[in-house]
């Protein structure tokens, strides 16, 4: 079986985030960068899908050269081969750019599975596996908390608001994962080591058969027109108890429309 994992670097998830003034766009160089934490839960999926089965984990990521960096680490957790897209046409794309890059990457090269998280921590928009899958024409199984391969299908359970519903589809398919659906590795130092002689593909728009303008801020359907910081916290209100504690508290509730 052959596996694509997609994973994306992001700024830390716990540096404070800015766009920037000049251009609306996220400040990257801002926080150091690291693997998109629901991609690490994919990798980890695809790596005992693996053991379970045999065969080969392939990291796809698109992103600066400092991406580089992400491919490496799931290289360092078990993934045989990476395939980093770097080309500053690429700066400012959005979704619909993406995952036409990324398709492209995908497309032709035998995969039996695509595994993705199911968003990332710095965009958030939930739609990259969706549109790659209807790109590829392969069935989306999304929000898997369970994966299961079976002979040529793939079966996941899949979270809902109630509970899950079990849902199978032919291979190739796309998947992507929820958190806790498994406990990502850690790095092993004979991993970290092993990884450096591993293989990475780098490819640009144009060894894709892409132009240039059809990704990047130019070709992008949307545009940030303004933004603001979140504003400072307020004080909260502090209620002294002077045996009317209760009643305060209740009718602070009731002006907040609480009860
Ligand atoms: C106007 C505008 C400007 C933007 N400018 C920039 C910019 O300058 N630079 C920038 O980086 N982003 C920019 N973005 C964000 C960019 O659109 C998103 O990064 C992109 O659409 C992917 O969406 P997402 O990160 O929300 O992915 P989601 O759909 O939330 O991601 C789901 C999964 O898809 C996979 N995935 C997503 N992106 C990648 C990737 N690059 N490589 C491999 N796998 C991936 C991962 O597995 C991830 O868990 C901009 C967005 C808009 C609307």
């Amino acid at each position: 079986m052959k596996i694509a994992v997609c994973v994306k670097q992001v700024p830390d998830t716990w540096a404070e985030k800015k766009l920037r003034a000049a251009d609306s766009r996220l400040d990257r160089e801002a926080a150091d960068g690291v693997m998109n934490e629901l991609d690490e839960y994919a990798v980890e999926e695809a790596l005992q899908l693996i053991e379970a089965q045999g065969g080969e984990v392939v990291v796809v990521s698109m992103g600066p050269d400092r991406a580089s960096e992400t491919v490496r680490k799931a290289l360092s957790m078990g993934a045989d081969a990476g395939v980093h897209i770097v080309d500053d046409a690429l700066g400012g794309s959005d979704a619909i750019a993406t995952s036409a890059v990324i398709a492209a990457a995908l497309a032709g090269r035998g995969f039996d599975l695509v595994i993705f998280g199911s968003e990332s921590t710095d965009a958030r928009m939930s739609v990259v596996p969706a549109m790659v899958a209807e790109r590829l024409g392969w069935a989306q199984l999304t929000f898997a908390q369970k994966v299961e391969v079976s002979g040529s299908t793939v079966t996941i359970e899949r979270v809902t608001e109630s509970g899950f519903a079990t849902v199978t589809a032919a291979l190739p398919a796309v998947v992507s994962v929820v958190e806790k659906i498994n406990e990502p590795r850690y790095p092993s130092f004979k991993g970290i080591m092993a990884a450096k002689k591993k293989p990475v593909e780098t490819l640009s728009v144009s060894d894709l058969g892409l132009e240039s303008a059809a990704v990047g801020a130019g070709a992008a359907w949307s545009a940030v027109n303004d933004f603001a910081a979140r504003p400072p916290k307020a004080a909260g209100t502090v209620v002294t108890d002077e045996g009317d504690g209760g009643v305060k508290v209740a009718d602070f509730l009731a002006t907040q429309k609480f009860i």
